[in-house]
């Protein structure tokens, strides 16, 4: 993807980013949830958010860099114990520059089903096929083992459903690991709702590779990471000057 409102970011304010945007849509579970991406001296460093913000809290300054064994090398915050996610993947996939690991309500709610993600709206779309399941272990992924058994589950595909826990996605770009993440807790979230109404029903396979050619062009995954950092930037912007009368009220005061 290119010419988007990121092009001119570094690595780490574009992660931050990426964690405010996943966090303000859906994503945030407390200071749970994580994403990285590959450092500059991509095969050994990544920098990846630390524990005990919320990923719709973010800044630079909450993101660590770790080598690929899990040894925090540089940050304030202490790190996740899912570190081996973000190694095991990098490791096996050296396409892959970005990871996201999150617990979002709705893709958290149907990996406690054996139903699997359909492409009942236009979000379910990206994943027709069949996103694959880590059935194995509903438990944390804090091994190297666990991490190359997710690896290996997410196969060469971008995303990976965990059983009773949440899901991991990856992309070339930060831009790609978070709006697969983002178009699937959607996804889930429309399959859920439909199923409230009585059978669900999804369009057939033919429709679906036409849809999905016309849905997911680089082109319109830009257009959406862009109207995702604009929609954050308004929100954002209504904190800072709350934040900001609020300190000039305080000062007002005798
Ligand atoms: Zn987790």
């Amino acid at each position: 993807m290119s010419e988007n409102v990121s092009d001119t970011m570094g690595l780490k304010e574009k992660l931050a980013l990426a964690c405010r945007i996943l966090g303000t849509n859906g994503h945030d579970d407390l200071h749970l949830g994580h994403i990285s991406v590959r450092a500059d001296d991509r095969d050994q460093f990544m920098y990846i958010k630390g524990h005990e913000v919320c990923l719709s809290e973010v800044q630079v300054e909450d993101i660590n860099t770790s080598d690929f064994q899990g040894n925090k090398l540089e940050g304030k915050r202490p790190p996740h114990n899912e570190w081996p996610i973000h190694t095991e993947i990098y490791k096996k996939r050296s396409d892959i520059n970005c990871v996201v690991h999150t617990h979002p309500f709705y893709a958290t709610t149907l990996s406690a089903s054996t139903n699997i993600i359909r492409p009942v709206s236009h979000d379910g779309i990206m994943f027709a096929g069949e996103v694959p399941f880590l059935t194995s272990t509903t438990d944390l992924i804090f091994t190297t083992d666990l991490g190359a058994a997710l690896a290996e589950k997410l196969g060469d595909g971008k995303a990976v459903l965990m059983k009773n826990h949440g899901i991991t996605t990856a992309g070339v770009t930060i831009e790609e690991a978070t709006l697969v993440a983002f178009h699937l807790e959607r996804a889930a979230k429309y399959q859920l709702f439909a199923s409230l109404h009585g059978d669900v029903s999804w369009p057939d396979d033919e429709e679906v590779e036409r849809k999905k050619k016309k849905i997911f062009v680089p082109e319109k995954m830009n257009r959406t990471w862009n109207t995702l950092a604009r929609s954050l930037e308004r929100e954002e912007a209504v904190f800072r000057l709350l934040r900001l009368s609020e300190k000039l009220l305080h000062e007002e005061r005798p």
